[in-house]
């Protein structure tokens, strides 16, 4: 159940497994778990069919590079013929007329996508607490949260109802629910995978990614995903890609203990773990102290939210989503009322807060400097490393409910956020369990364009 595509695809050609076989057994497990509540809509019918044709250019030898390969797509990427509904009441039911780049790409290499799946109201949170469609739960303590905001993609990865799903990240939403499910998880670099079809949330910000059980599956699906798409004016024209060095060790950069403070010791010593793995593969570590990381979360917020006011403007009961008529006739307020939650509509306000005339300079300029400043230090310290190395999550995956507050659940993204801001890319790598079994994530993080050398470095150690 939990095999790997690659050594999946051996069995589809030989013809010891049929596609038919592996969705239908996919199909099942979605049913079975079903209490996880990962899926918000299911494609069996579409599912089916295409696995038989799978199976049919299997054994006349015209398999596609993905053929057989299973997905499930977060449900902030459009898709034809099921709901995107970005886990709000505000798009309930919606039907898009067309296909995100990234679902045509998938398709046209011979994958297979199996439903769409939970996430945090319009990808905001980090513990899927924030759904109108309720709470996803973690696969190994359902009192606990499978993190956010990508919570059923990272779930349907972890308990083997697909081979890898798609997810998005405007601040560590791929990175921080693989660290507490224990799959891999990539946030590519800024514009290397079209946006065209991803609901925006902050535009600068947002990117496509995946979730995996194997790095080779990664990179295989990175690599058809990647690339220059005419539909997203922000994508890669023609990216430098960037491999592991072949005339010189591998330089790590590692985050000093003094800068780690508020992680559990758990996580610390799997930190160490991880830097003595990396050095027994021959890379020398060396410890960089990473400046303004008192402004990364500030920073986040601050844009995140002036450009998701934006963004989420053109949901106003009257050009788009759920409408509701007011008596005194203010369908618009009447309708982001009922169609936001909570977290929507905090962020909505503060993004207007910030943006508006009189603070403006105080916050979204100073932000933007800030993201300057923070953008320039990666820049200089990937003149001294080839990576850099940090824990993804300060906890292991945490209570439902525990953390109330709106500030507290903000700063559980310290480690993740920053990567977004500097647009570079990041990968989460599942590294050992907690004393209670629960998985703990280390990230690597690169200069622009050196996504491909994160996932080489991850299965150069030899976990995978
Ligand atoms: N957890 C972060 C937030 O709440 C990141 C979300 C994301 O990456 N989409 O904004």
């Amino acid at each position: 159940m939990n095999s790997s595509y690659t050594s999946d695809r051996d069995s589809f050609a030989t013809g010891t497994l049929s596609v038919e076989d592996r969705v239908a057994s996919y199909l099942h497990r979605i049913t079975e778990r079903a209490s996880l509540n990962a899926f918000l809509s299911v494609d069996t019918d579409r599912a089916t069919t295409a696995a038989k044709e799978s199976d049919e250019r299997f054994v006349s030898g015209l398999q596609r590079p993905l053929e057989g390969l299973v997905v499930a797509v977060k449900d902030n990427i459009s898709m034809k013929g099921l709901p995107t509904t970005c886990a709000s009441r505000m798009l309930e039911g919606f039907q898009p007329l067309y296909d995100a780049t990234v679902i045509e790409r998938l398709r046209d290499a011979g994958a297979i996508i199996v439903g769409k799946t939970n996430m945090d109201e319009f990808a905001m949170g980090s513990s899927n607490e924030t759904s109108a469609f309720g709470i996803v739960r973690h696969p190994l303590d359902p009192n606990r949260v499978p993190g956010g905001s990508s919570g059923g993609s990272a779930v349907a990865v972890a308990e083997g109802m697909c081979h890898v799903s798609l997810g998005s990240e405007t601040g560590g939403s791929i990175r921080q629910p693989a660290a507490f499910c224990g799959t891999y998880g990539l946030k590519p670099t800024y514009g290397r995978v079209s946006r065209y079809g991803l609901v925006a949330f902050a535009s600068s910000l947002d990117q496509i990614g995946l979730f995996s059980r194997s790095i080779k599956d990664m990179q295989v699906t990175f690599s058809v995903l990647a690339g220059h798409d005419p539909m997203d004016s922000t994508s890669s024209p023609a990216p430098s890609i960037v491999h592991i060095p072949t005339d010189r060790a591998l330089r790590v950069g590692a985050m000093p203990l003094s800068q780690l403070e508020g992680c559990e010791p758990a996580v610390i010593e799997a930190y160490q773990r991880y830097l003595d793995a990396l050095r027994a593969t021959g890379a020398t570590v060396t410890d960089v102290f990473l400046p303004h990381t008192e402004t990364w979360i500030p920073t986040y917020f601050i844009l995140a939210t002036a450009e998701a006011s934006s963004n989420l403007a053109r949901f106003d009961g009257v050009r788009y989503g759920l409408r509701v008529d007011a008596e005194d006739g203010d369908i618009t307020t009447a309708s982001r009322s009922a169609g936001f939650g909570a977290e929507v509509q905090r962020r909505i306000m503060l993004g207007t807060y910030v943006l508006s005339s009189g603070y403006y300079e105080a916050y979204y300029g100073k932000a933007q400097q800030a993201r300057r400043l923070i953008s320039d230090a990666y820049a200089n310290i990937f003149h001294q490393v080839d990576v850099l190395a940090m824990p993804t999550t300060p906890t292991t995956a945490f209570a439902i409910g525990e953390k109330s507050d709106p500030v507290s659940m903000w700063l559980s993204d310290y480690f993740t956020v920053s990567a977004n801001i500097a647009g570079i890319p990041a990968l989460n790598i599942p590294f050992g369990t907690d004393a209670q079994g629960l998985p703990i994530g280390m990230q690597l993080q690169g200069a622009m364009n050196s996504d491909e050398m994160l996932m080489e470095v991850a299965g150069g150690v030899g976990w995978d």
